[in-house]
């Protein structure tokens, strides 16, 4: 039995890919809260509770998530890339990168962008393009 997110980055599930390595992969949160708004994850590793995660693997997932933010920063006008760990809905680890230009940015209450498939395309090819340039 794999996850959702084990299924989108083995690609069974489509996604929104803005990077990846043979052990994590980022990818567009579907009901984004700004625009740029990534979800990074371990690929093998389905512990719901990120401290569960072995500290290996841990420090891997953030020196990726980090790698990521650079990007996302680059790609997206914004203050600064903000993170958050909730795992409320999906019981498989991972990290929230969000673009912030304010603090209300980072309010997962507040009502989900609705974005064109174009829009979302448009702005994973940018995240993936300033990934690349990384390597
Ligand atoms: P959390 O578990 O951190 O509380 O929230 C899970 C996040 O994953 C939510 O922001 C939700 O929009 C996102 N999400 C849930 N299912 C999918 C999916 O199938 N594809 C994508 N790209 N994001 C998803």
């Amino acid at each position: 039995m794999s996850t959702i997110f084990t299924k989108i980055a083995s690609g069974e599930i489509p996604s929104y890919k803005v990077a990846e390595t043979e052990d994590f992969y980022a990818f567009l949160d579907i009901n984004p809260i700004v625009r740029g708004h990534v979800l990074v994850i371990p690929r093998k590793i389905e512990k719901d509770y990120i401290f569960d995660i072995d500290d290996a693997a841990y420090s891997g997932l953030w020196a990726f998530a980090k790698k990521v933010a650079e990007a996302v920063k680059k790609a997206i006008p914004c203050k600064r890339v903000g993170v958050a760990v909730l795992g409320m809905e999906v019981p498989h680890a991972h990290i929230h990168l969000v673009p912030l230009n304010s603090e209300a940015d980072l309010d997962f209450r507040k009502p989900k962008l609705e974005l064109s498939k174009e829009e979302f395309t448009r702005i994973a090819e940018s995240i993936l393009t300033e990934y690349g340039k990384l390597q």
